[in-house]
């Protein structure tokens, strides 16, 4: 980018994440929540470095990534690049294969995309190699929907008590994604996963506090339904993205 653009890029971001944080006092105002109890993700894997260290001047402090070596690639440039950036958080929300787990481990802030009990496992192994405890939450295909992956809700609720038992993750709570373009079945989604929870909760002991849910078309839906992690990529990085 040519200094002009960077310049008319962070004007953007700055203008964007206005609109967005007022999109999200709102949603809590409906709801009787408070905005602290809702985390903002800058989901980055569409953009570069650069974009995202003008992210960071606008005002952001923590992005997601859906593929680790994207991740790897993100967190180099920063370390080159980006002192100022130093501690940032990145979270991975994406499909995680067992052979890339190493480029994850000790490195995020929380993995979002626990799908399986086998990944959980495996996870946790690595985490104990490392001599760390991963924060991790698990996610669920409330929807049904055949192209999304995670752990059916029933299936969730009884993987948990052998899950509890893993020495090196800690189970923070849900993660989701809601069927596009269809903002009562989104509704049904965050509210299914909040139900879900509230049900885990009460058969383990386990606090479960996170709700990762909602995106860029269904983040005002989601907070209503009891999001505490939004995760926006298209609304936060994009102009061409319209919000409607
Ligand atoms: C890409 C992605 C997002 C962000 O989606 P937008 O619609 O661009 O906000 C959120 N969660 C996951 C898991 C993603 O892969």
């Amino acid at each position: 980018m040519t200094e002009e653009e960077r310049s008319r890029y962070l004007d953007f971001l700055r203008e964007r994440r206005t609109e967005i944080l007022q999109r999200m006092q709102d949603a809590c105002a409906r709801a009787g929540r408070s905005p602290e109890e809702v985390t903002l993700l800058g989901v980055s894997k569409t953009v570069g470095v650069e974009e995202v260290a003008l992210a960071w001047q606008a005002g952001y402090r923590a992005f997601a990534e859906n593929r680790p070596q994207e991740l790897d690639r993100k967190l180099a440039g920063i370390e080159a690049d980006h002192p100022e950036m130093a501690g940032v958080r990145f979270d991975m929300i994406g499909n995680l294969q067992k052979n890339k787990i190493n480029h994850v481990i000790g490195r995020v802030g929380l993995i979002h995309s626990i799908s399986s009990a086998q990944l959980a496992e495996a996870v946790s192994k690595r985490s104990e190699a490392h001599g760390i405890v991963s924060r991790v939450l698990l996610e669920v295909n409330v929807s049904g929907e055949e192209s999304k992956s995670g752990f059916a809700p029933d299936e969730a609720l009884e993987a948990l008590d052998g899950l509890m038992g893993l020495g090196g993750i800690s189970i923070e709570g849900l993660m989701t994604m809601a069927p596009a373009h269809d903002p009562d079945a989104a509704r049904r989604t965050f509210s299914g996963l909040r139900e879900l929870r509230d049900r885990m909760r009460e058969r383990s002991g386990l606090e479960l506090s996170t709700l990762s849910s909602g995106m860029s078309d269904d983040y005002p839906i989601a907070i209503e339904e009891g999001s505490t992690i939004v995760r926006l990529g298209r609304t936060v990085f994009s102009p061409a993205y319209e919000v409607r």
